[in-house]
C-alpha cells in the first residue's frame, strides 16, 4: 500500500525499509568494527587445501601487509592490479592494499594477454598479485600495453605449480608472512576516495573502470547488514545472517557480487567463507559435505546445475537456509523445480551491477513471485523511464530501469562522457536494463536495452559488450569491418544463455570463417569465442552517426 502512493506521488519506487545510515568510515574500518566478537573463528578457509585464516590473523596480516607494500615503494594513490582465482589469502590482499591507500583494480584471472592488456594500459598498475601459473598470461599482456609498465610484481608460489615464478618477482606467501616485522599501517583517508576499480562494459562500449568509493562499497555492506530490527538482515525477510553462518565462495572472489556481497558483507558477520579456485563438480560436494553450507550464493548456471546433476542430494542442504541468485535471471520454473525436491531452503533472487557496488533489489522471503528480482534495498530509490521520452513510467508499463542510491558509483574511470551519459537526472544510474514494477513494488527485468552479452558459465555469468569482439575483430588485416551481436544458444535448452555471433565485412575472398574464429580464439578468453558463429555480409547497417544497427542485423539474422 504504501508504494502504491509512493509511486503515484514520486514516480519511484522508495526501499520499503528505514534508510539505514552509512557510516563515513574507511571500508577497512567498516569491516573490523566487529573483529573484536570473533577473533578466533576461522574467516576463511581453502575447500581443497584447508588452509585457514581466522578473523584476528586476517586484520593483523593484511594491516602488516599494508605495511609491506609501502615498504615496496606503493604509494597512497597507487593501483594494484589483482588477478588470482578464489584463494584464502584474498581478503589480506584486498584489505591490506587498502589500508595501504591503494586502488585494487580486480580482474579475471582466465583472461587472455590480449583482454588484460586493455585493463592494464586503462589502470596503469604500479603492482600485480598474481599466481605463478598465470605469470606468463600477465607478462605478455604487460608487453602489449606498450605503456613500458614496470609493476612490482607479486607471486603467490607453492599455491600452485611453481613453473613460471620470474626473478625478480616477490613471494606473495612470503611477504603475507614475513608482514610480522612491518608496522601496523591504517587507512585514514577521505571516504570519497576510488577503493575499487573493477571493469565493466556499462550499457556500451569496451570495458570500463567503476571507480567505487569507501563510501559505496560501506554503503553497500551497511545496507546488505544493517541493524537487525530496521533492515534486511530483520530474520523476517530471509536475509539474516549469524555468526555461525558457512558460505562457500564458489562465485569469483574478483567480481563486484562475489567481492562485496559474498566476502566484505558477510565478513562484518562472522561468517566463515570456504573458498574454491575454480568450479568442479566433487569439489563442490565435498564443501557442501565437510561444511555444512548455511547460505549459498550462486548465479543462475549453478541452479541448473543443482537442479540437474544426479550427484546433488536433499542432505547437502540440511544447514541452508537460503540461496541467493544475482547477476543474471533467473526463471520461475527453475525455481519451482529446486523448491519441489528441496522444499526447506528460500530461493531468493537480487538484482544489481557493478556500477551499483553491487546491490540495488532484492525479493524477499515468502514473496512468491519468483520471476521478481524483488523491492530496493534499503537507501536505494528504483524508477523505470520511458526509453524515448525518459518520462518516469508507472507500475507494469516497460520501460529502463534507473537506480539513485548511495551505493552508485563515482563514475568510470577517465570517462567523463561515459558517466554523464550512464548517471543523469540528478543522481540517477541509467542501467541498459529493460523492465517494470507492480503495484506492489516488486520489479522485473525483462530484457536488456544495452547491448551486453551474458554467457553462462558455473561461477558466473560473465558479461561483456559486442564492442569489446569488434575492437578484436578489426584488428585482423582480412577484415574491413565487423560488428558483433548476441544470440540465444538455442538448442533444446534456451536457458543455458547467449553466445556472441559476428558479422564481417571482409576485405577479400581469400579469408575463410574458420581463419576468423582461429584469430579470434587466440586473442580472447573462452566465454567470448564466437560460438554463434560468423556471417559474412557486404556492409554492416549504420545510423548517420556510425552507430552499429544491431537490431537490423538481428531483424535479417
Ligand atoms: P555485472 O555488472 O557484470 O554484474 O552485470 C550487471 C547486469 O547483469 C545487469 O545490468 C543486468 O543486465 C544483469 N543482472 C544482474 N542481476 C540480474 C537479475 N537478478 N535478473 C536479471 N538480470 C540481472
Amino acid at each position: 500500500r504504501r508504494f502504491l502512493s509512493l509511486s503515484a506521488r514520486l514516480s519511484y519506487v522508495k526501499s520499503p525499509f528505514p534508510d539505514v545510515k552509512v557510516p563515513a568510515v574507511p571500508l577497512t574500518e567498516f569491516i573490523w568494527e566487529t573483529v573484536d566478537k570473533w577473533p578466533d573463528k576461522v574467516a576463511i578457509e581453502c575447500g581443497i587445501t584447508g588452509r585457514r585464516y581466522k578473523y584476528g590473523e586476517l586484520r593483523s596480516l593484511s594491516r602488516k601487509f599494508a605495511g609491506s607494500l609501502r615498504r615496496a615503494g606503493l604509494q597512497p594513490g597507487n593501483t594494484i592490479a589483482v588477478i588470482i582465482p578464489n584463494i584464502p589469502e584474498w581478503p589480506i590482499i584486498l584489505l591490506g592494499a587498502i589500508e595501504a591507500g591503494l586502488v585494487v583494480s580486480p580482474a579475471n584471472p582466465t583472461y587472455t594477454a590480449d583482454e588484460l592488456a586493455k585493463q592494464m594500459k586503462d589502470c596503469a598498475p604500479k603492482a600485480v598479485i598474481t599466481l605463478s601459473g598465470m605469470y606468463p598470461t600477465v607478462e605478455r599482456a604487460l608487453g602489449l600495453t606498450g605503456k613500458q609498465l614496470k609493476p612490482l610484481v607479486m607471486i603467490a608460489p607453492g599455491i600452485e605449480p611453481d613453473a613460471h615464478v620470474p626473478r625478480d618477482s616477490v613471494s606473495l606467501l612470503d611477504m603475507i608472512q614475513q608482514s610480522a616485522d612491518s608496522p601496523d599501517i591504517r587507512f585514514t583517508g577521505d571516504v570519497h576516495q576510488t577503493v575499487l576499480l573493477p571493469y565493466s562494459s556499462g550499457t556500451t562500449g569496451l570495458p570500463k573502470g567503476v571507480m567505487l568509493s569507501h563510501w559505496n562499497v560501506v554503503a553497500s555492506c551497511a545496507e546488505m547488514n544493517g541493524e537487525p530490527s530496521i533492515c534486511l538482515s530483520e530474520p523476517a525477510t530471509g536475509l539474516y545472517y549469524n555468526v555461525k553462518d558457512v558460505a562457500p565462495a564458489v562465485l569469483p572472489l574478483f567480481h563486484i557480487y562475489g567481492m562485496s556481497v559474498v566476502m566484505l558483507a558477510k565478513m562484518c558477520h562472522g561468517t566463515k567463507l570456504v573458498t574454491l579456485p575454480k568450479f568442479e563438480p566433487n569439489t563442490f560436494f565435498n564443501v557442501l559435505d565437510k561444511n555444512k553450507a548455511t547460505i549459498l550464493f550462486i548465479a543462475p548456471p549453478l541452479m541448473l546445475f543443482l537442479n540437474s546433476h544426479p550427484g546433488i542430494k536433499q542432505k547437502h542442504f540440511e544447514a541452508t537456509r537460503y540461496i541467493l541468485s544475482g547477476a543474471a535471471p533467473l526463471g520461475r520454473s527453475d525455481i519451482e523445480r529446486f523448491l519441489n525436491r528441496v522444499p526447506s531452503v528460500d530461493v531468493l533472487q537480487a538484482y544489481g551491477m557493478t556500477e551499483t557496488a553491487p546491490g540495488a533489489s532484492h525479493r524477499l522471503k515468502g514473496c512468491t513471485k519468483h520471476e521478481s528480482v524483488g523491492v530496493p534495498i534499503p537507501n536505494t530509490e528504483i524508477k523505470v523511464t520511458d526509453v524515448d521520452s525518459g518520462v518516469n513510467l508507472p507500475p507494469g508499463k516497460v520501460g529502463e530501469i534507473c537506480i539513485r542510491a548511495p551505493q552508485v558509483m563515482k563514475g568510470y574511470f577517465n570517462k567523463p562522457e561515459e558517466t554523464e551519459q550512464t548517471i543523469k537526472d540528478g543522481g540517477w544510474l541509467h542501467t541498459g536494463d529493460l523492465g517494470h514494477y507492480d503495484q506492489e513494488g516488486c520489479f522485473y527485468v525483462v530484457d536488456r536495452l544495452k547491448e551486453l552479452i551474458k554467457v553462462k558459465g558455473f561461477q558466473v555469468t560473465s558479461s561483456f559488450a559486442p564492442a569489446e569482439l569488434e575492437e578484436v575483430l578489426r584488428r585482423n588485416p582480412d577484415v574491413l569491418d565487423a560488428a558483433g551481436l548476441r544470440c540465444d544458444r538455442g538448442g533444446p535448452d534456451k536457458r543455458s544463455g547467449e553466445i556472441p555471433k559476428a558479422f564481417i565485412v571482409p576485405k577479400h575472398s581469400n579469408v575463410s570463417p574458420e581463419d576468423i574464429q582461429n584469430f579470434v580464439s587466440q586473442k580472447v578468453s573462452s566465454h567470448k569465442q564466437l560460438k554463434g558463429g560468423i556471417e559474412f555480409i557486404d556492409s554492416i547497417p549504420k545510423n548517420a552517426s556510425g552507430k552499429i544497427l544491431r537490431r537490423k542485423l538481428r531483424e535479417n539474422k
